[in-house]
């Protein structure tokens, strides 16, 4: 998608440091991060937000979780716990309409989700 922020970074025109990638997902670090962990998982296709989620691309979200499982087992975070997110719609604090789920650790997150 043109002048997509994150369709940059999976076409290799942007640089980002990548924690995991196959030919359906990538996984990088977040450029400011909120948490001592912070990935951005993100689908290699151009979905807006969850609300594009429907019988033809679900599949993506069981990938999501099984790649965010394999992610917080990899930098220990899955014992003590973490946090996996995603904005959908400008309301909700969506920055970048590609969709990308937050995973975040390391930190003591309380139980506030504001
Ligand atoms: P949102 O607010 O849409 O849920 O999250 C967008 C996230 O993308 C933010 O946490 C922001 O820091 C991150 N982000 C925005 N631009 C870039 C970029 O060019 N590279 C990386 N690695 N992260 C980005
Ligand atoms: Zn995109």
């Amino acid at each position: 998608m043109d002048g997509c922020v994150f369709c940059k970074i999976i076409n290799k025109e942007l640089p980002a440091t990548v924690y995991y990638e196959d030919d359906k997902l990538i996984a990088i670090k977040d450029i400011n991060p909120a948490a001592p962990v912070h990935i951005l998982i993100i689908p290699k296709e151009h979905i807006i937000n969850v609300k594009d989620i429907d019988e033809s691309n679900e599949q993506i979200l069981v990938d999501i979780h099984r790649v965010a499982n394999k992610l917080a087992k990899q930098l220990e975070i899955d014992e003590k716990g973490y946090r996996l997110i995603t904005n959908c719609g400008k309301q909700a604090g969506q920055t970048v309409f590609h969709l990308h789920y937050h995973l975040l650790g390391g930190t003591d997150m309380g139980d506030k989700l504001l």
